[in-house]
């Protein structure tokens, strides 16, 4: 008898740059890219695995290079903030399109639109087999939405945290511009520091390492590249 393989986790977190929802070079948001990102989101639902996706927001605002443009910092990260809140509702819209039952939890309350983040009452979602999205990031400027990633999995006892990209894992040096560059399939997270290899940013970084979260950084634009990776198969870079 052919046994049915079960995916290798049960709990995840899904960090979704803005980046991966927005249209040509990542601006703005395109339809059609939060809609394969909630296709692939779905192939894992289907396969009874808990998501939990933080959403970045990069495709609308970022505080830090707004602040190089005269918006004082803190101001620009609320902004940012804001705008991880509108990708949030984005890919909500999509998944629901599809069918996929969700909630969005927002680390800025906004009572109209998102629930306020309330630990226990995610993890309740994720139980009954809805899609829990965390938008406003840590709720606080001067983090990223990468730590917000790291902080929620290890709150709500995700297994793994995977970081999407557009490239397929991380590499010694940069693909694009070395056609000779490394791919690494698994490293230390010592090793990847001393490497200097830019896996997040270093809070969202050491918050993985101290709580032994694992990274997987994968590439997120090929089609059931998400699947893969949840039924265990060696896709992209695992950090742990
Ligand atoms: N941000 C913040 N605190 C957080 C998360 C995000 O201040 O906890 C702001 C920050 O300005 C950041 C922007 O929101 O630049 C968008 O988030 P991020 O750059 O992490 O998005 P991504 O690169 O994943 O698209």
């Amino acid at each position: 008898m052919k046994k049915t393989k079960h995916p290798k986790y049960g709990r995840i977190l899904l960090k979704l740059s803005g980046e991966a929802l927005g249209g040509e070079a990542g601006a703005s948001i395109s339809p059609e890219a939060v809609r394969s990102m909630a296709l692939q989101i779905r192939e894992v639902r289907e396969l009874g695995v808990q998501v939990v996706v933080v959403v970045g927001g990069g495709n609308i605002f970022r505080g830090l290079p707004g602040s190089e443009r005269g918006i004082e910092r803190a101001t620009g990260d609320y902004m940012g903030m804001l705008a991880t809140v509108i990708n949030a509702l984005a890919l909500q819209d999509a998944l629901e399109k599809l069918g996929v039952a969700t909630r969005v939890q927002s680390a800025i309350t906004m009572a109209q639109v998102a629930e306020p983040f309330i630990r226990r009452r995610a993890v309740r979602h994720l139980e009954k087999g809805r899609v829990v999205i965390f938008g406003g990031g840590t709720g606080n400027p001067y983090f990223s939405t990468d730590t917000a990633a790291a902080l929620r999995a290890t709150e709500i006892g995700a297994e793994v945290i995977l970081k999407a990209t557009k490239v397929d894992g991380i590499y010694d040096c940069d693909p694009k511009k070395n056609a000779a560059a490394k791919r690494f399939s698994q490293i230390k997270y010592l090793d990847a520091l001393q490497k200097q290899l830019k896996v997040m940013d270093s809070t969202a970084f050491s918050l993985c390492m101290d709580n032994k979260m694992p990274i997987i950084v994968f590439d997120l634009f090929r089609p059931h590249n998400l699947k893969r990776v949840v039924m265990g198969e060696k896709v992209g870079t695992l950090v742990s």
